[in-house]
């Protein structure tokens, strides 16, 4: 690790590393007060090593943001925000407040008032129209960012954040997507910069030289019609001159079709944008989006595409990272997989803050990590999928003697499964990651090995936890046991051969998963498409049709009229977006009724039909797995029932669900 924890100057600053941990809304406010859930939330971020947090968005007026956002626009803040920052500085990390305003991104049902924006052209995220900015309102808003920061360096910040990207208000103005103003805001360039300078000079001023004005900026809009990485480059530039001490460069709006943060999103694949600003300014450069991993952030640096790197899920999945790091225990650290399942989900529906590999996110200030075993037992965990490799780990690092016990080869169970689909690969690296902590821990893992009542009086453990898991649930149709029919999870598991055309029965989210991963068997991989695009073998065209059209003709039928009901709301437009993009047909309102040598009869509109195939997938749910649960109870005074064994469940719950079973043995 060469660069990462070298320190580096941000303003007058002296950062002891380039570990920033960047802003995301949390909801764990009451009103906008800084509560101990923050406090305890952050801190922790702090003892692990992040030498600059940026904390917020903060509220800079009642147009803002939403309720459960941390607020800045009135002294009444100022004494939460103190106690936060003076907890933070007892770790020797720097701290910004993030200065926030949403422009026409923010609710009416929030903000209790129309939302504003530099034009009255309707929110594709809120679909609500909002109001033009008068002149009055510009001067108000300018003057509320530099009360705002006043405020904040009152309240103990080192630093502010300026948050001009994502489709906000100061982006709304930069772009002629969203500013049409004819006024001396609008029209060229050159005015659509002028409210953020304005902005700018009006905080710096504020702030004086002693604390330093950070700007998070997109780097790119991804936005038809709006500003590229041409276009960010020359708005930093700009901006350099006007006092900004670093720039803070992620990738486009929240209404952009390209994905922002989930996993298909290479780990890194955004790092040209800083690169693209850090061409133009002198200032220092923060890199962000899937950096998930050290040794990346260390890499994006050294190579010189950025002067310091931003984790916000990085350091929700694991807070020690940064300390981890430099002490070289890169084994230890749990990376964020991109998920979105805890975090940007909960986030979408104005709820708290979680996350799927780090079941304490959020409950920092009254759940310990590690609370030693008054009296240690002995601990048999049945199943190696999520719940149980969490459940056996955390039992472990309580002092408790655990063996785990995996039917399969395989650890990692649904989420091994999940990992075979193109983009969704993160799942497999965490489960291996998640069974060697495991296993540094004092977990014991025999694979293969059933249990059964017989195992259970030879162990003799205190405590058995069952995590085995769930079933497919079985089509009862007529036809549902010929040779043409497979399970999804024989799909994914690559233990079959599928004919050319093929129909999945069940669009929830293994069926949609299970379509995508069929439909890309035959299309070209990564390196391929880099070979022949880096040699100009191919048209743009023909490369495009290679790597989105594959072997096999897929369709979907589900019964309900909702397809990917289960997949998150952050993920579900993008893959639903994939389906149609690898030509995947979707039909819902469908009955399947028989399985026929010749393809599914289904009943539509009333109507019976043949849908012609060559195999049938089933993608019905899962219900959970039968076992010798009665039996075992039997022998052993406590046995917990976890994961999908309990009931089918998401990962983030089956994860969740284990934790909070091994702390309570
Ligand atoms: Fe990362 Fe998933 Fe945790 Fe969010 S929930 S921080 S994406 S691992």
């Amino acid at each position: 690790m060469k660069k990462l924890f070298t320190p580096i100057e941000v303003g007058k600053l002296k950062l002891k590393n380039r570990v920033v941990m960047t802003a995301m809304d949390l909801s764990y406010t009451a009103e906008g007060h800084v509560t101990d859930r923050v406090t305890a939330f952050y801190e922790e971020r702090a003892r692990g090593g992040a030498g600059l947090i940026i904390v917020g968005g903060c509220k800079i007026d009642e147009y803002s943001g939403a309720q459960q956002m941390m607020d800045i626009s009135d002294d009444r803040f100022i004494p939460g925000l103190q106690r936060l920052t003076g907890g933070l500085h007892r770790y020797n990390s720097y701290v910004a407040a993030q200065l926030f305003h949403a422009g026409k991104y923010a609710h009416s049902s929030e903000i209790g008032r129309q939302p504003i924006a530099p034009s009255a052209i309707a929110s594709k995220f809120t679909r609500e129209e909002p109001r033009e900015m008068t002149k009055e309102d510009i001067k108000r808003t300018v003057e509320n960012f530099a009360r705002a920061a006043e405020r904040a360096k009152r309240a103990g910040f080192d630093a502010v954040e300026i948050l001009g990207n994502a489709g906000y208000l100061i982006s709304e103005f930069l772009s002629p997507v969203t500013n049409k103003r004819t006024d001396e805001y609008g029209g060229s360039p050159e005015a659509r910069m002028k409210f953020g300078i304005e902005v700018t000079e009006a905080v710096r001023s504020a702030l004086g030289k002693d604390l330093a004005v950070l700007i998070r900026l997109a780097g790119n809009d991804f936005m038809p019609g709006g500003n590229t990485n041409k276009e960010s480059r020359v708005f930093a530039a700009e901006l350099e001159k006007h006092g900004i001490d670093a720039f803070n460069i992620t990738g486009g709006w929240h209404e952009t079709r390209v994905p922002q943060v989930p996993m298909e999103l290479p780990r890194g694949g955004f790092a040209y944008l800083a690169k693209g600003v850090k061409s133009v300014v002198s200032k220092p450069v923060i890199a962000c989006n899937r950096i998930n991993d050290p040794l990346l952030a260390d890499k994006v640096i050294r190579q010189g595409s950025a002067d310091m790197v931003g984790f916000a899920r990085a350091l929700l999945a694991d807070p020690d990272m940064p300390n981890k790091t430099r002490e070289g225990r890169l084994d230890e650290i749990t990376l964020c997989i991109g998920c979105n399942q805890g975090c940007l989900d909960n986030s979408l529906r104005h709820r708290a803050v979680e996350c799927m590999v780090n079941p304490r996110v959020g409950r920092e200030h009254e759940v310990a990590y590690k609370v030693p075993a008054t009296h240690p037992k002995k601990v048999m965990v049945v199943g190696g999928g999520p719940s149980g490799l969490f459940a056996s780990k955390t039992a472990a690092l309580a002092g408790h003697r655990v063996t785990l016990f995996e039917k399969d080869e395989k650890l990692g169970g649904q989420l091994f499964l999940a990992g075979a689909v193109e983009g969704r690969r993160e799942f497999r690296p965490f489960m291996e990651r998640l069974a060697r902590q495991a296993e540094m821990a004092g977990v014991i893992i025999h694979k293969n090995k059933r249990v059964d009542e017989g195992v259970v009086k030879r162990e003799k453990p205190d405590v058995v936890i069952l995590a085995t898991g769930g079933e497919p649930v079985k089509l009862n149709i007529p036809g549902a046991d010929r040779g043409s029919v497979v399970h999804a999870w024989d799909v994914l598991a690559d233990k079959t051969d599928l004919g050319r055309e093929v129909v999945i029965i069940g669009a929830g989210a293994t069926g949609v998963d299970t379509a995508l991963h069929i439909a890309q068997m035959g299309t070209i991989d990564a390196f391929t498409l880099q070979f022949l695009f880096d040699n100009k073998a191919e048209e743009v065209e023909t490369l495009w049709e290679l790597s989105n059209k594959g072997t096999k003709k897929v369709t979907v039928i589900e019964m309900q009229d909702k397809v990917g009901s289960g997949i998150g709301l952050s993920t579900r437009g993008m893959k639903l977006g994939m389906l149609s993009r690898y030509g995947v047909e979707v039909k819902t309102k469908i009955t399947a009724k028989e399985i026929t040598p010749e393809g599914v009869v289904v009943v539509e509109d009333g109507k019976t039909k043949l849908m012609k195939c060559d195999s049938v997938v089933i993608a019905a749910g899962v219900r959970p797995a039968e076992g010798p649960h009665e039996k075992i109870k039997q022998h052993v005074s406590k046995v917990v029932v976890v994961g999908d064994a309990k009931k089918p469940q998401n990962g983030y719950q089956a994860i969740r669900d284990g934790f909070m079973a091994a702390r309570e043995i």
